[in-house]
């Protein structure tokens, strides 16, 4: 399939690993906007938050389990950070395999909404 996360989790594309099991993995953001930026992807392939199934839902709990894993690893579990899932056009989502960024090591501000660019 022609999807980047995909080739990601296949190793066809490398990432800087942060943690991996069986059904997740996470990996630092190409382009971090944060001092601390992963993301935590499912290994079966799903476009989008829209595209989870009732079956999937475990799924979910293990991105959780893994987001909150990372934090503790990435050194970020006590000072907070932010678990964020863009869907689709108007979430800017721009790589259509499900993902979540964990986002932290810094102040990150109210989240804004409506950017100036697109209101
Ligand atoms: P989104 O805008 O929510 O779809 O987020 C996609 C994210 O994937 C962006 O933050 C990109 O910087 C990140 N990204 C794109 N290509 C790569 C890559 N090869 N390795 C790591 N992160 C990537
Ligand atoms: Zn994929």
């Amino acid at each position: 399939m022609d999807c980047l996360f995909c080739k990601i989790v296949n190793g066809d594309i490398p990432s800087k690993k942060v943690l991996e099991n069986d059904r997740v993995l996470v990996f630092h953001d190409i382009q971090p906007a944060a001092p601390v930026h992963v993301l935590i992807i499912p290994k079966k392939h799903m476009a989008s938050m829209n595209d989870v199934m009732p079956e999937d839902l475990g799924l979910i709990a293990d991105i959780h389990q893994a987001a909150q894993e990372a934090a503790k690893e990435l050194g970020i579990a006590d000072s907070g950070y932010r678990l964020i899932n863009n869907c689709g056009r108007d979430g800017e989502q721009t790589v259509h395999h499900l993902h979540y960024h964990l986002l932290g090591g810094a102040r990150l501000g109210a989240l804004t909404g409506i950017s100036s660019s697109h209101a």
